[in-house]
């Protein structure tokens, strides 16, 4: 059995004994989580959910994420964890999409699913007896499907194999020292692949310790650091910088981290000169929920050499910058990154289309620009998709401006990402009045509130006379990209 379904019991033979999760006071053994995990597979199996089904879990980090991944992998089942900063119609159209059968929820949501369990009913719901026979899982089969925001407006499902996932944990075991004496600190949000697979589960098949965290909160993280002597965490760089800034910074013990890790975005060499002052260093990872998420990395003691950079592609993945027809591009020369290799998705969740756009060959096209300098280090400058991340989340334009158009006083709208100090970018929007309408800044926020989820909605609005246009009729996003900022909406 090769699927993540076996971890579990593999750990429980290895180390039973040894502390698989920390949460607030609870703590669960590797025995424990093993058998909390395969008497709530027994209760899945009941409850009719069969190999190839789909299982959403929708709430902050908590044991019971954890135990329900692992439920459902034993079922040979999907697992479809759900970013509950989504509005209810968002996370309605990712369960219909996905034809989740069964959601696990911690917070009230209208779900158009076969069974609905409710957190607090967990325990009640889970059986007496564990599974005996957990399903024969390849590493070819879908382990789960995880959202991403499109082009398109509407989000895509990348599923992750079984393979995918271990790759990835491989490929990190390579570049990182994970030890099975690890205290891993899980602040970021598991419904994202870098948390779940770059972070909980290589802790996991180590033996390591996960201290999860439910939500990211700068004096929670120093407490955390402090009373379990973290020896590891992820974060984005705004978590980091918020450390950094935090009162609490100059007297912080944190002599037991041995490694921080970042990514989604490069981290800012102010930054990197704080924490250098105190002895720590990043490792910095570039990488996409379609890719496991790794796929380049820059190893903590390279980090000051080489600023801004990338790093170098993962060890059993293969990564191209190239020219608009695929082929390599020459050192210094921009181009797409491709990546190809065992943690590359096989495709989007039924979405024959956005799969045969992104994969060609094998190669995943990132939509990322790069170039790769003499000593092979990659470096990230733009991205040809129309995105910005604000906060560590993925921000397509092209969705809120669907969701402004709704608007019936508006006729067009245009997104672009701008620069900011706390969030790294925050969106701003031109709207157009629709002729005979009146519209004002402030009513472009307070119709979105509700429709998207907060981090989506642009802090910035011009209601303008018209928007700059191309000879054949596109937005010409760059100029809006420069104008200058007017207050906040
Ligand atoms: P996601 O699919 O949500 O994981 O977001 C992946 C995207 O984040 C990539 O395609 C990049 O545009 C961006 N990204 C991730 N890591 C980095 C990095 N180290 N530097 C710059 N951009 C990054
Ligand atoms: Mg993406």
């Amino acid at each position: 059995n090769a699927g993540l379904g076996s971890w579990p019991g593999r750990r429980a033979a290895m180390s039973p004994g040894h502390t698989a999760l920390i949460f607030g006071e609870r703590r669960t053994t590797y025995a424990e989580l093993h058998e909390r995990s395969a008497r709530l597979a027994t209760a899945l199996r009941t409850a009719g959910i069969q190999p190839g089904d789909r299982v959403a879990y929708l709430g902050p980090n908590h044991p019971s994420f954890v135990e329900t991944m692992f439920a459902t992998w034993m079922l040979g089942a999907i697992f479809v964890p759900l970013n509950f900063r989504l509005t209810p119609p968002e996370i309605e159209y990712q369960l219909r999409h996905s034809g989740t059968a069964l959601l696990v929820h911690a917070i009230p949501v209208d779900a158009p699913v076969r069974t609905r369990i409710a957190l607090s009913d967990l325990d009640a719901f889970r059986a007496a007896e564990p599974i005996a026979d957990e399903a024969e899982t390849g590493l070819d089969d879908v382990a789960c499907i995880l959202y991403t925001s499109g082009t398109t407006g509407h989000p895509k499902g990348a599923m992750l194999t079984h393979g995918n996932l271990i790759w990835n944990c491989y490929n990190l075991l390579v570049c990182v020292d994970v030890a099975s004496d690890e205290i891993t600190l899980v602040s970021a949000p598991l419904f994202h692949v870098a948390a779940l697979n770059q972070c909980l589960l290589p802790t996991f098949l180590k033996g390591g310790t996960s201290v999860i965290m439910p939500g990211w909160d700068v004096d929670g993280c120093f407490d955390a650091i402090a009373g379990h002597r973290i020896t590891w965490m992820f974060g984005v760089s705004q978590m980091f910088a918020g450390l950094s800034q935090s009162p609490r910074w100059a007297t912080a013990d944190l002599t037991s981290v041995r490694c921080l890790m970042t990514g989604g975005a490069p981290v800012p060499e102010a930054l990197i000169r704080a924490y250098q002052e105190r002895g720590l260093a990043f490792c910095q990872g570039y990488g996409m929920t379609e890719t496991a998420p790794g796929a380049t990395f820059l190893e903590a003691r390279e980090s000051r050499a080489h600023i801004g950079s990338a790093g170098l592609p993962v060890f059993f993945t293969d990564v191209r910058v190239a020219r608009p027809d695929l082929t390599p591009a020459d050192p210094g020369e921009p181009g797409e990154v491709l990546v190809r290799g065992p943690n590359v998705t096989p495709g989007y969740w039924n979405d024959p289309a956005a799969t045969a756009a992104a994969l060609t060959d094998g190669w995943f096209r990132s939509g990322d620009l790069a170039i790769v300098d003499e000593a092979g280090h990659y470096r990230i400058i733009d991205r040809t998709k129309d995105m910005y991340i604000s906060g560590g989340e993925n921000v397509y334009p092209a969705e809120v401006e669907a969701a402004i158009f709704e608007h019936p006083a508006v006729a067009e709208a245009a997104v672009v990402g701008v620069p900011d100090e706390k969030w790294g970018e925050v969106g701003r929007a031109f709207v157009v009045p629709a002729p005979g309408s009146s519209l004002s800044p402030g009513d472009v926020p307070a119709f979105l509130a509700g429709r998207l989820a907060r981090y989506k909605i642009p802090v910035y609005v011009d209601v303008v006379d018209d928007l700059p246009r191309t000879g054949s009729n596109k937005v010409r996003k760059g100029p809006l990209r420069t104008r200058p900022l007017p207050g906040p909406a």
